[in-house]
């Protein structure tokens, strides 16, 4: 679109964002940090189009379609809700009486031949000879060309399909591996094609397998088996830790958001503590970071924090906080006497 070199990064299905918004007159546009630089090529594209449409930009912290501002819904009150850059949240339980598209944006750029090369050599070296290939949605088109060049060296490649129809198969968000776990008896170790180290992380608490990272936009493939092995070995001592001081009183993060909103789950946790002997407290929060957590903490001084918003947010934003901040998977390992790690829920 228009002059914007970064429109022409990313694959994004116009004509089906053009018929949905026909006859609206009012949009709200949400992305995620990274992609709201995309928002741009949404509005050229509408004027070139002579689409003249009230369009509202969010600036909220949309990690994922599991968040959408409901102070921004109720307040806006637009006629249609467009997210960039991801598919439907599957485990999305609110209806929020709106209509959503839901529009992918994929990454265009190819592999090149010396990162396939890099990719093989790394699984190579560790002498694997099954992988498992996973990716964000961002990178799921280019899982079929990684697996067939690794084929063609001999190495035997597997992409799950995940539980949910939503959902492509091999593709993975940070709280939902099903996709990787459908496949997790017939592989020795997982690719994972994403930028950064968020989903290869989650790959690894779900899988425990050795985990090979390959990032599109840098084009590096790293082994990230040793850094993952550290962070698990932290989670599995703050479980520990909360198990053997015998803390009791939890604050128990609600997230307000649609997708982040877990009332069943909420419930459950509240149920199962207070049988087993703890006592809950329930904090809403729509957004939570240290700040939030140290507000609260300094009202009611708790013993620990479970998230159920997001179950990312203990692992790789506030891990740490001067409490022990648990994931519900975690949580449940103390509820019930379970000893082995148990990751997200
Ligand atoms: S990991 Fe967190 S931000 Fe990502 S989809 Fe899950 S709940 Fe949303």
């Amino acid at each position: 679109m228009g002059g914007n070199s970064i429109c022409e990064l990313y694959e994004i299905d116009y004509n089906v964002l053009l018929e949905a918004v026909r006859g609206v007159k009012k949009i709200l546009l949400t992305a995620p940090d990274g992609l709201k630089k995309l928002y741009d090529c949404i509005r050229e594209y509408f004027l070139s189009k002579k689409l003249f449409v009230e369009l509202y930009f969010s600036s909220s912290p949309s990690y994922g379609s599991c968040y959408i501002s409901m102070g921004e819904l109720e307040l806006i009150k637009p006629d249609i809700i467009v997210h960039i850059g991801h598919n439907e949240y599957p485990l999305i339980s609110t209806n929020i009486g709106k209509k959503i598209l839901y529009i992918p944006a994929f990454y265009k750029r190819a592999p090149q031949l010396e990162e396939l090369e890099e990719m093989y050599q790394t699984i190579l070296r560790k002498n694997f000879k099954r992988i498992g290939l996973i990716a964000s949605i961002q990178h799921i088109k280019i899982l079929g060309k990684i697996g067939e060049f690794l084929e063609s060296r001999g190495i035997r490649t597997y992409i799950g399909k995940s539980a949910y129809n939503q959902m492509f198969p091999g593709q993975v968000l940070g709280c939902e591996y099903s996709a990787l776990i459908s496949i997790i008896d017939k592989i020795d170790a997982v690719l994972t094609v994403s930028g950064g180290r968020f989903h290869a992380l989650g790959a690894y608490l779900v899988s425990r397998k050795p985990i090979i990272i390959y990032d599109p936009y840098s084009g590096k493939v790293i082994d990230f088996t040793k850094d993952a092995v550290k962070i698990y070995a932290k989670r599995l001592y703050l479980v520990e830790h909360v198990r053997n001081n015998n803390y009791r009183r939890v604050g128990l993060i609600v997230g307000v958001s649609p997708g982040q909103y877990r009332d069943r789950l909420v419930k459950y946790l509240y149920r199962l503590s207070k049988e087993k002997g703890f006592e809950p407290y329930l904090i809403v929060s729509d957004y939570v970071n240290e700040d939030r957590l140290a507000s609260i903490d300094n009202a009611f001084n708790l013993d620990f924090y479970v998230v159920t918003s997001c179950p990312r947010i203990p692992i790789d934003d506030i891990a740490s906080f001067y409490k022990p901040v648990l994931t519900p998977g975690e949580y449940l390992m103390i509820l019930n006497n379970i000893r082995q790690y148990a990751f997200p829920w």
